[in-house]
């Protein structure tokens, strides 16, 4: 049993891997609550944008999204296998900051460059730092999923950091303020992280064994990825490939399911997987249609939401004008407020042997995720007849899909670590963020849709979403009785 308990009862280290974790979610939400403000935003005026269209920086956003969280699949390798997980997020965090300072040079032209980079640094940090989380606890310490909640908090309070202060310069005094207080927040945590690492102790401090020439063959294949990779990042920086976002984002949702299906198609078929665990495996695959599902509608808070705030809410408190990223704090606040709640309720129904099957508790996400767009199709209405509309109607909104994310999001953590074959750990954790990526982008897909005719089109797209997630939940309730006596005998 680890007896460190310097933390809250926590072993020290996590400390270290709560305040980078912070300061990159701050740096991450506080540039991402920008980035379609400022595409969309008009070439004139005192914070010119770049004068995109609303389904260009959708798509362009959707693709940002996908690639932060499908990155963490080749990044979770390189740290397994090359690097180690703390070297990986030490790697992560700088390449993060300099992202965000390549942002904030006033100029269009590297606006991309600082996106591929920010892309980079979070596949080496995102999944390799909630890794460590777990390697901070022996095998039988029952803290764990304790400190995987301490850990969401700091994700929570990064978040709010980073509206606060993002939002606030980004859309007052100039995007590029924002941006640079990203790497500045980033910085900091690289800071933090250098400082306090070797509270770390052994926990993701190496790569998995092996023969050392089977590494170098790794690490030669790496390179070789990595120079082509930039070879066309470069080629498309450069201009000489033409990116239509719209058809690349599309392309991409394809490539990523056919990934992620693909890859659970393998486990099941190839990997020597027992009965059991292949029973396991589809309770997970389900569940992971679920959270897919889920992050598409959430994550348009950036994208659809955001332009909603923008357009068609009055955002004037006490005779000042709040900035637009500011409606979306209220999604961190309502999870520090009602996780211990969630968490109650859960702990309740367990104890008198009520408490509702994994998938059950994701429809119930999707419901709320469902009723939050309801919401939306009303204030949508009444915006119609006459804008804007109060801001209680995106608050309403966000309060629901709080709640959604809380009967999903946490659960479907512990859920993979709990029933995902154990040899696979990593990877399956990879599988999990790839279902936030096919979300990320859906949401920038559906956000442009929404948005691409003014008020009009948000209507009919809000109302498919009603309907998706109410058909979507009905199907994982069906689900659900498949796996019901699955749960009750692990
Ligand atoms: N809000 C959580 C985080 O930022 C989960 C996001 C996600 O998986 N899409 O870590």
């Amino acid at each position: 049993m680890n007896k460190d308990t310097g933390f809250f009862g926590h072993p020290i280290g996590l400390r270290t891997l709560f305040l980078t974790e912070m300061w990159e979610r701050m740096s991450y939400y506080g540039m991402r609550a920008l980035l379609v403000l400022y595409m969309t935003g008009s070439l004139a005026g005192f914070n010119p944008g770049m004068g995109l269209s609303a389904m260009d920086a959708n798509a362009i956003y959707g693709i940002y999204v996908g690639m932060v969280y499908f990155m963490v699949v080749p990044g979770g390798w390189i740290a397994d296998n090359i690097l180690g997980h703390q070297k990986a997020v030490l790697l992560g965090a700088i390449i993060i900051a300099l992202g965000h300072f390549i942002l904030a040079i006033p100029v269009e032209q590297t606006f991309f460059l600082g996106l591929v980079f920010v892309v980079l640094g979070t596949g080496l940090l995102k999944g390799n730092i909630s890794t460590i989380v777990g390697n901070l606890y022996g095998d039988n310490d029952k803290r764990r999923d304790s400190g995987y909640t301490i850990f969401y908090m700091s994700i929570n309070i990064g978040s709010t950091l980073g509206f606060l202060i993002c939002s606030y310069l980004g859309e007052k005094i100039g995007w590029h303020y924002g941006f640079g207080a990203a790497g500045i927040g980033m910085a900091f945590g690289v800071y933090q992280y250098i400082q306090f690492r070797h509270l770390l102790g052994s926990a993701g401090e190496f790569p998995n064994d092996m023969d050392e020439s089977k590494r170098a063959g790794y690490i030669k294949w790496t390179k070789l990825s990595l120079v082509l990779m930039f070879a066309v990042i470069g080629c498309g920086l450069l201009g000489l490939i033409t990116i239509e976002p719209r058809v690349f984002a599309e392309n991409f949702a394809y490539f990523l399911t056919i990934v992620a299906g693909a890859y659970f198609l393998y486990l099941y078929s190839f990997a020597g997987l027992s009965p059991s665990e292949k029973k396991n495996l589809l309770l997970l695959f389900v569940l992971f249609i679920g959270a897919a599902a889920f992050w598409s509608g959430f994550d348009q808070s950036a994208s659809s939401l955001s332009i909603f705030a923008r357009d068609y809410t009055d955002l004037s408190v006490a005779g000042f004008i709040i900035p637009i990223g500011w409606l979306q704090f209220a999604n961190p606040i309502f999870v520090v407020t009602f996780a211990p709640i969630f968490a109650g309720i859960w702990a309740h129904l367990a104890r008198i042997n009520m408490d509702p099957s994994l998938p059950i508790k994701f429809a119930i996400g999707l419901i709320f995720m469902a009723i939050s767009f309801m919401v939306m199709v009303y204030a949508v209405q009444l915006a119609m007849v006459s804008a804007p509309v109060g801001m209680r109607w995106l608050l309403l909104t966000y309060l629901l899909q709080t709640w959604g994310e809380l009967a999903l999001s946490p659960i479907g953590l512990s859920a993979f670590s709990k029933y995902s074959p154990k040899r696979y750990m990593g990877q399956m954790f990879g599988l999990w963020f790839l279902a936030s990526a096919i979300g990320g982008v859906l949401a920038g897909l559906l956000g442009g849709d929404a948005t691409v005719d003014g008020l009009s089109s948000v209507q009919p797209i809000f109302t498919f979403m009603i309907q998706y997630y109410a058909v979507i939940a009905v199907l994982l309730i069906a689900m659900s009785f498949l796996f019901k006596s699955r749960e009750k005998s692990s």
